[in-house]
C-alpha cells in the first residue's frame, strides 16, 4: 500500500525515522517538515567546538535534505516550515512557509512526532537579554562562540552534563569561569555525592569559581556585562550561558495523546502513541527506564536515534520491539572520563528502591606494566534480588564500554552474583586475571552477604 508519512521536526529522531522508513519502503510519500534551516545538528559537540578541539561546526551535521531525498521519489524536506497544528482526527497539519508567510495543509496516514524538546528556561525574569544565551541548537552555539570572544568572564547556570562540559571547555581557553548550581549536587543525576565532590574539587583546582547551592533568579545587563542576581547576591559576567535542562516539545499533540505530567508523550513498545498513526521519538517522549520499570524522561541522541530508527520501520507494521534505556551516557572532564548507566544510590533510594552501593578503587591493569592508572567504580544494586540497578565509572582510562557493559546488564536484569564470575577475557595490557567489573561483583556480593547474617 502507497503511504502518505508526516515527519515533524528533522534533528536526531526525525532523520533516523525518516531513513528508515524510506531503506525499506522508498515509494512512501514523504513530507518532513522542520522549522529551522538545517537538520541533523550534533549539540552532543558544542562545548568540543567551543573549546577548539573541533574545528568547525559545520562538520556537526551528519545528513542533508538531499541526502533524505535521495532515498525515494516522492520525498519533501520542508526547511523552515514550522508545523502549527496537528489535527490527529482528520489526519492533517498545518504547516507555515517561514520564508514567506504562507500556510497549507498535508494530509497523512501516519506521522511521526520528532519535535524534541526546549531547553528549560528556568523561573527567572531577563533571561532574553542578548548576553545570556542558551545551548542547544548550532544558533546557539554560533552565537555561544561569537560572544565569548570579548568575554572575559563567562558564568555557566546548570551544573548538570552540558554546564560542566561549557565550564571545562571556557576554562581550557583560560577564561574565568563561574559555574552556578542550584541546590543538587553538582552532576547529581548521574553520580553519587563522593564522586560530584571530586569532580567539582577537579573543576575548583582548573581554576572554575562554583556557586553550589545558588539560585539564580534574573539577569540583567548592559553594554559590556550580565547581572545575574541570586539568592546569595549578585554575581557579575560578560556572558551567561543557561543550561539547566530540557523539556519535551509536544504542545501540538495535546489532548490528541497520551501523554505524562511533564508532557513527555507516552508511547508503547514500538513507538506507537496513543492514537494509532501518530508514532513518537526522541526528546518528545518518556522513555522506558529499566532500573525502575518506568517512564522516565531522558532526553539524549542515543534514545533518540534509536527511537526514531524504530518509528520508521514500525509505522509499515514492523514490530520492532523497543528494550528501553538505562539513560548510559558518559563525559570527557579533562585527563578524565565519566561514564555512567542506571540509578544513582540516591535516584533509586528516590524511587523507594531498597538499595545499597559499593565503591571500589582499582588499577584497572597489574602493577608490573610500564604504567597503570586507578578507576573509581560505584555499583548500586537492589538489596532484595541483588539486580543490578546502576554504576559510575571515572578514570583516566578510557571506560567508557564498563558503563555499557553494565547497561547490558542492568537490562538483562542480571545481579551482582553474575557479575561476580561473568567471562571476562585477562590479557595484562587490558586487564587483570580478574577483570576490575568481575572485582566489583565479588566486592558487592560480600557486601549483600554480611548484610544478610
Ligand atoms: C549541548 C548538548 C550536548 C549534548 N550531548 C549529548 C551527548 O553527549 N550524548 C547524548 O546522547 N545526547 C546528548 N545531548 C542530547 C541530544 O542532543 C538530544 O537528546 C537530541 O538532540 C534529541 O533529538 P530529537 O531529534 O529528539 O530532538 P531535537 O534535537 O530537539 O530536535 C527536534 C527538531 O524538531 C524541530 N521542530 C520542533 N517543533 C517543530 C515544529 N512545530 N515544526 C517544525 N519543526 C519543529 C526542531 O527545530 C528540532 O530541529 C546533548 C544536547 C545538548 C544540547
Amino acid at each position: 500500500m502507497l503511504m502518505k508519512v508526516v515527519v515533524v521536526g528533522c534533528t536526531h529522531a526525525g532523520t533516523a525515522a525518516v531513513r528508515e522508513l524510506l531503506t525499506r519502503h522508498p515509494e512512501t510519500e514523504v513530507d518532513v517538515f522542520e522549522r529551522r534551516e538545517d537538520i541533523s545538528f550534533l549539540s552532543c559537540g558544542i562545548a568540543l567546538y567551543l573549546e577548539g578541539t573541533v574545528g568547525r561546526l559545520e562538520d556537526m551535521f551528519y545528513a542533508t535534505p538531499a541526502s533524505l531525498e535521495a532515498l525515494g521519489a516522492k520525498v519533501h524536506v520542508h526547511l523552515k516550515h514550522d508545523v502549527l497544528s496537528i489535527d490527529a482526527a482528520d489526519h492533517r497539519v498545518v504547516a507555515e512557509d517561514l520564508a514567506t508567510g504562507q500556510q497549507q495543509h498535508y494530509q497523512y496516514d501516519k506521522l511521526i512526532m520528532t519535535t524534541g524538546s526546549y531547553p528549560v528556561i528556568p523561573p527567572i525574569s531577563g533571561v532574553s537579554i542578548p548576553r545570556v544565551l542558551m545551548c542547544k541548537s548550532y544558533d546557539d552555539a554560533r552565537k555561544i562562540k561569537e560572544s565569548a570572544k570579548d568575554a572575559d568572564k563567562i558564568a555557566i547556570v546548570g551544573g548538570g552534563y552540558i554546564g560542566v562540559e561549557l565550564a571545562e571547555a571556557y576554562s581550557r581557553n583560560h577564561k574565568q569561569v563561574i559555574l552556578i548550581n542550584g541546590v543538587s549536587p553538582l552532576l547529581s543525576h548521574y553520580v553519587d555525592l563522593p564522586l560530584s565532590k571530586e569532580i567539582a574539587s577537579v573543576l575548583t583546582k582548573r581554576g572554575v569559581e562554583l556557586k553550589t547551592n545558588t539560585i539564580a533568579r534574573h539577569f540583567d545587563s548592559d553594554a559590556k556585562h550580565v547581572f545575574i542576581q541570586t539568592d546569595q547576591g549578585e554575581i557579575q559576567a560578560d556572558l551567561a550561558v543557561v543550561c539547566v535542562g530540557f523539556r519535551p516539545m509536544t504542545e501540538l499533540l495535546v489532548g490528541q495523546v497520551e501523554m505524562n505530567p511533564d508532557g513527555a508523550i507516552h508511547v508503547n513498545d514500538y513507538m506507537q502513541t496513543s492514537n494509532p498513526d501518530i508514532y513518537a521519538a526522541g526528546d518528545a517522549v518518556a522513555v522506558h527506564f529499566n532500573p525502575t520499570g518506568k517512564d522516565a524522561y531522558a532526553p539524549l541522541a542515543t534514545n533518540a536515534v534509536r527511537q526514531g530508527k524504530m518509528a520508521g520501520a514500525n509505522i509499515f507494521g514492523q514490530n520492532i520491539k523497543y528494550m528501553g534505556t538505562q539513560a548510559t551516557s558518559a563525559l570527557k572532564l579533562y585527563d578524565h572520563s565519566l561514564a555512567v548507566t542506571g540509578l544513582t544510590l540516591a535516584h533509586a533510594k528516590r524511587n523507594h528502591l531498597p538499595a545499597a552501593s559499593v565503591t571500589m578503587t582499582d588499577d584497572f591493569r597489574p602493577p608490573f606494566m610500564p604504567h597503570t592508572v586507578k578507576i573509581t567504580m560505584v555499583l548500586v544494586y537492589d538489596t532484595r534480588d541483588r539486580r543490578i540497578l546502576g554504576a559510575q565509572f571515572y578514570s583516566e582510562y578510557d571506560i567508557a564500554n564498563a558503563a555499557n557493559l553494565i547497561s547490558v546488564m542492568i537490562q538483562n536484569r542480571n545481579t551482582i552474583d553474575q557479575l561476580a564470575y561473568v567471562d571476562m577475557l585477562f590479557n595484562p595490557n587490558y586487564d587483570k586475571p580478574w577483570h576490575y567489573l568481575n572485582l566489583l561483583g565479588q566486592l558487592a556480593v560480600m557486601q549483600a552477604d554480611n548484610a544478610k547474617v
